[in-house]
């Protein structure tokens, strides 16, 4: 019987994106190597997917942070500060 298969999802087009296919794309995203018609799915599901769009910020977030630092630019203050805070949860555990 032709309508056996009633789930003809992998004949229709491309109309939406899943939380993976969404955390998987988010560095094409980001570097501009993305489809505009993904982009448009992309930033859809976001606006539709707070997990995501959590993920997204994270991710987004970190990378900004790690393009615009160099371990030449962390200033000595935040070393001593960092090292002073890693030597203090040391001792109270
Ligand atoms: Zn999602």
């Amino acid at each position: 019987m032709p309508t056996d298969q009633p789930n003809s999802d992998a004949q229709a087009p491309m109309d939406r994106l899943t939380c993976q296919q969404v955390t998987e794309a988010i560095i094409d995203y980001l570097t501009g190597d993305m489809q505009p018609e993904t982009s448009r799915l992309f930033t859809d599901h976001l606006q539709g997917c707070p997990d995501c769009l959590a993920f997204f910020n994270t991710y987004n977030s970190t990378v900004r942070v790690a393009r615009s630092l160099s371990y030449d630019d962390v200033p000595d203050e935040m070393c001593t500060r960092v090292r002073q805070f890693l030597l203090k949860t040391i001792a109270g555990k």
